[in-house]
């Protein structure tokens, strides 16, 4: 009952609805024309009859014959009469037991049935709902991002134009709202003035026209856009506060980073002050097979590892972290010591065979640009040579057919950078290349997240979600307003140094130990300490610079709760 106003409004607002109304009507003014013109007709028989009956008998002898009742008390006596009688009948039985249901049904009843469900597509969020993300184009990264804010608790509102795909989503338990992407009411409708967020994650064409609707509901709502381009990137911006994610891009260099490619050199992903964040991987070097404690790397190189990439996922690193084959170190160091790393570690891994990389997309050209700024050699394979960066070392084929991954260096490549968007055909590489070579670095995209770990399972040293990777951008944002992210996962926090710990050195406190998170600098008024010592006593008046995840950084809050907390000049180098 709750829906009548819903329904009305969807049965009068419809234009199909309307026309089937508009068809109802004109079937009752007909049927109500006949019976006006069989009472007449009635009454002109009955006179040439002789009898006398009145207006109100007429219809009523009209109607008890139409409806095939026939009381029987008023009846003609001639043959002409009588043949009128079997006429309305017959058409009374046509109008009434056949043409008056189906048009009922058709043009009534069945419209009523669709706007009822129609209904139950929300058109507007609540006017109390607040600090929801509005969500427009639901594919992959909508999906993980979805699932995300679901566990985060945040409310979340999906935008979808068709209504058959607003039920069916609706249906599963989604929270959507109906209404046209690109029609300022519907942000309207979805609250964007009171919105944390919207991430529009459609074409750049159609994510341009949204980013520019909603500025004219709302001035200060984030936008997260994706876009392909650079001039679609230029574009948006002009939008203003937006953010605009190039997803492919972004893979690309997050799977060249992880590349070890012919070294095992530091690539710098971040800075904060002097102080650098780098990934660096260790493969065939002495680390392999030592925990971080057994590795010593403070003691020798001043460095420290703030978390470990492992099998393409971030985990906290703490002292008996071990380190394996194919793990890529976060390292958090000045310049100087970066330095001394790459000195100490180019040694090791160095294999001058090119990287192989499968599919020239936009992924697969991120990842190649990344290379080579990295010196690292490559060949790719694609299907269509023309998608080639530099067509000398474009190898054309189809990477499944073992003799063209043969003729473009497989069986000596220490890498493979698998980058095609289709995920069956990803999960088919990494386990023919696994076969293949056993001991080289596989590294792999997915598209959706459910096949990271069929990917994982099939032989990759790596995986990178393109949804993850986007869901991860935007509930970065969400989760720190005031908190920097230095890689997926894991941010920098400022905190005043709280009191418990003024005086006590960093090795007594443990501080990394009972809350996972690393300290790395120390601010004061006279500067900036990069990476202090274990034992050097912490000072009264200060800022602790922290790295660590949400659970590291929520433990460190409420163990030691700092009086302030804010956020440090973080810079990122993209990835
Ligand atoms: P994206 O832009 O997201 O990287 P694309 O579909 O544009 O995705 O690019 C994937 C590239 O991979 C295309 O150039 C395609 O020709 C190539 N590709 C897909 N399957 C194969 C395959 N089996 N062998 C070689 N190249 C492939």
């Amino acid at each position: 009952m709750k829906f009548l106003p819903a329904i009305l409004v969807t049965l009068l607002m419809d234009r199909g609805s309307r026309g089937n109304l508009w068809m109802l009507l004109r079937f009752c003014t007909l049927l109500l024309a006949m019976m006006v013109l069989y009472t007449v007709l009635f009454h002109i028989l009955m006179v040439w009859e002789g009898q006398d009956h009145s207006w109100i008998s007429g219809m009523y002898w009209v109607v008890t014959t139409m409806t095939t009742l026939g009381f029987g008390d008023i009846t003609f006596k001639s043959d002409i009469g009588r043949i009128y009688s079997i006429i309305v009948m017959f058409s009374g039985v046509f109008m009434l037991l056949v043409m008056l249901p189906f048009t009922f049904i058709e043009f009534l009843y069945a419209p009523w049935m669709k706007a009822q469900s129609n209904a139950r597509a929300p058109r507007e969020v609540s006017p109390h709902l607040r600090g929801h993300v509005i969500i427009v184009n639901h594919g992959p990264v909508a999906e993980t991002l979805i699932e995300q804010l679901t566990g985060q608790q945040v409310p979340y509102v999906l935008i979808v134009p068709e209504l058959p795909d607003a039920l069916r989503m609706h249906d599963l338990g989604l929270s959507v709202l109906h209404g046209m992407v690109d029609d300022p009411h519907t942000y309207r409708n979805a609250g964007a003035e009171r919105a944390a967020l919207l991430a529009t994650l459609g074409s750049e064409l159609v994510n341009t026209n949204i980013a520019f609707t909603v500025r004219e509901i709302s001035e200060k709502v984030p936008i997260f856009a994706t876009a392909r381009s650079d001039t679609a990137e230029e574009v948006l911006r002009r939008a203003g506060e937006t953010q605009v994610l190039r997803l492919g891009r972004m893979l690309g260099m997050g799977m060249a980073r992880r590349t070890h490619g012919g070294d095992n050199l530091a690539h710098v992903v971040g800075s904060f002050g002097d102080l650098l964040v780098a990934e660096a991987a260790v493969h065939r070097t002495p680390l392999v097979g030592k925990t971080l404690r057994g590795a010593r790397l403070r003691e020798h190189l001043g460095v420290a590892i703030a978390c470990v990439w492992e099998r393409g996922k971030m985990q906290t690193a703490g002292p008996d972290t071990r380190i394996e084959e194919h793990t890529i170190l976060v390292v958090i160091a000045t310049r100087a010591q970066l330095d001394a790393w790459d000195e100490t570690f180019c040694i090791y891994n160095a294999n001058p065979d090119p990287v192989l990389v499968i599919g020239s997309g936009r992924v697969g050209r991120s990842a190649i640009r990344h290379l080579t700024t990295r010196r690292i050699a490559y060949r790719v394979i694609d299907t269509q040579p023309q998608r080639a960066l530099d067509p000398a070392y474009m190898i054309e084929g189809d990477a499944t057919d073992r003799a063209v991954l043969e003729r473009a260096g497989i069986m000596q490549a220490p890498t493979v950078l698998i980058t095609t968007h289709d995920d069956d055909t990803n999960i088919f590489l990494t386990i023919l290349c696994r076969a293949l070579r056993p001991d080289m670095q596989i590294i792999s995209r997915v598209t959706r997240d459910r096949n990271v770990n069929t990917v994982d399972r099939a032989g990759a040293d790596c995986v990178l979600s393109y949804a993850s990777l986007g869901a991860n951008a935007i509930s970065n944002h969400l989760r720190h307003t005031n908190v920097l992210m230095l890689t997926e996962g894991l941010s920098l926090i400022r905190v005043k140094i709280p009191p418990e710990l003024v005086g006590r050195t960093l090795k007594d406190s443990n501080v990394r130990a009972q809350t996972g998170c690393l300290v790395v600098a120390i601010d004061t008024p006279t500067g900036t300490q990069a990476l202090p010592p274990p034992d050097q006593p912490l000072p009264a008046d200060g800022d602790l610079l922290l790295v660590g995840d949400e659970d590291a950084e929520n433990r460190f809050l409420v163990r030691y709760r700092p009086t302030e907390r804010h956020t440090g000049a973080w810079k990122r180098t993209e990835s």
